[in-house]
């Protein structure tokens, strides 16, 4: 008999048909034995549909109402989640965040759950039934509604997994699990059974959304471990741990890439102290995210090039930012690229393994395909290439390092 936290994304509650069947699943849990408490999202598009409402009513509406608003999404499947249980014939008891309570911290929509009283869930699942939990909510000190962030509902289950102190999170979603690399459009990528939080948060930030990265962060600092699953069939998902209870055979865990990324280059800029911080300054300040830097080490007293990346929706800005400093950073001209491409390979197997750069890098130059920017850290390479080349890098890395 286990204490487990579920938690279902928002298509797994996209219907009523659906809602069915997670009690379904539900049930059969804790027919098992297990003590379960269940965390909902909204049903899928949802929380869209309302975000859209309250903008044909203000466009700046107010935020503390924004929370109430939001919040209703995971209220509707809650009470739905334990009518279907009723249902079957199994006990079950929706618990709002407020009548817990669920305490947060921060900002309205950007808010932190900080505690939670666990004293009702605990008797209610000890002897009588399911308690439902919604995502995504809680209340602040003062009392009012407020949210955590979209994709919350993740969140959510991570804490109440961590206060509860439950043997198991699952994570069930619409996918089976975290693949090698994007299963929609890579027909050869692989379910990975086993992952480290590290290479997750590093596969998220680079493209593959299968969980909200605080999440998982919080489960890394607890060491809890998850196991993402689907709603749609039986099979095992993929389980993140520690780095320490994983065997790495493979030396690369996974292939991501993005195209949202865009690239800046200021050609014959003086090299010498502080410029770097000059270009960058305005940007900083308007809160333009640099990804990428390199700079071209130049001859005593010569010029050099200057180039970054950035995400691609802040590249007009930066490119107006940078122009008005013109004047004084002396630059000969400023170049920008849209149409590029982020490819990265992640793996903690890298950390031991020598060679692994000079393998992508020599595997991309037979594909021709040229390397714009690189960025490195302990487990993962990223370089930055012409959009078009997108699928043959990928398709290319991901069997080079054998993950077809
Ligand atoms: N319903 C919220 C959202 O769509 C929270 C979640 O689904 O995790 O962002
Ligand atoms: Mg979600």
């Amino acid at each position: 008999m286990a204490k487990i936290v579920v938690k279902f994304g928002g298509t797994s509650v996209g219907s009523v048909e659906r809602i069915k069947s997670v009690a379904k699943i539900l049930k059969k849990k804790f027919v098992k034995g297990d003590k379960v408490i269940a965390v909902v999202s909204a049903m899928a598009g949802k929380t869209n549909e309302l975000i859209k409402y309250s903008e044909q009513i203000s466009k700046n509406f107010s935020k503390r109402e924004l929370d109430v608003l939001l919040s209703s999404g995971e209220q509707v499947t809650v009470a739905l989640l334990a009518g279907a249980l009723n249902e079957l014939g199994i006990n079950s008891k929706s618990f709002m965040s407020w009548q817990l309570p669920i305490l947060t911290s921060g900002e309205h929509s950007n808010s932190r759950i900080i505690n939670m009283n666990i004293d009702k869930v605990n008797k209610y699942i000890s002897n009588k039934g399911i308690a439902i939990i919604p995502g995504f909510q809680g209340i602040s000190e003062t009392g009012d509604l407020t949210t955590i962030g979209r994709g919350g509902s993740d969140a959510t289950a991570v804490a109440i997994a961590k206060i509860f102190d439950t043997d198991v999170c699952e994570i069930y979603t619409d996918v089976e699990g975290v693949y090698s690399t994007d299963p929609r459009h890579f027909p050869k990528a692989k379910k990975i059974e086993k992952i480290s939080y590290e290479e997750m948060l590093e596969m998220s930030s680079l493209g593959a959304k299968v969980m909200q990265s605080s999440a998982v962060q919080t489960a890394m600092l607890y060491d809890l471990p998850l196991h993402v699953r689907s709603t749609f069939s039986d099979k095992e998902g993929t389980k993140i741990f520690g780095s320490e209870s994983i065997d790495y055979n493979k030396v690369i865990t996974g292939v991501t890439y993005s195209k949202d990324d865009a690239k800046v280059t200021l050609l014959d800029v003086e090299d010498k102290p502080g410029v770097a911080a000059e270009i960058l300054e305005p940007l900083a300040k308007s809160s333009i995210n640099i990804d990428m830097v390199i700079q071209n080490i130049a001859p005593d007293g010569k010029k050099t090039d200057f180039t970054f990346t950035l995400k691609r929706s802040d590249l007009n800005k930066a490119v107006k930012l940078i122009k008005t400093k013109k004047k004084f950073l002396k630059y000969k001209s400023l170049t920008s690229d849209n149409k590029v491409a982020k490819v990265s390979i992640v793996g903690a197997g890298m950390i031991t393994t020598p060679g692994v750069t000079h393998k992508m890098f020599r595997s991309l130059a037979k594909e021709k395909i040229n390397i714009l920017a690189i960025s490195t850290s302990e487990i993962k390479i990223s370089v930055i290439i012409n959009e078009k080349h997108t699928n043959k890098a990928v398709k290319k890395l991901h069997t080079v390092f054998n993950l077809d």
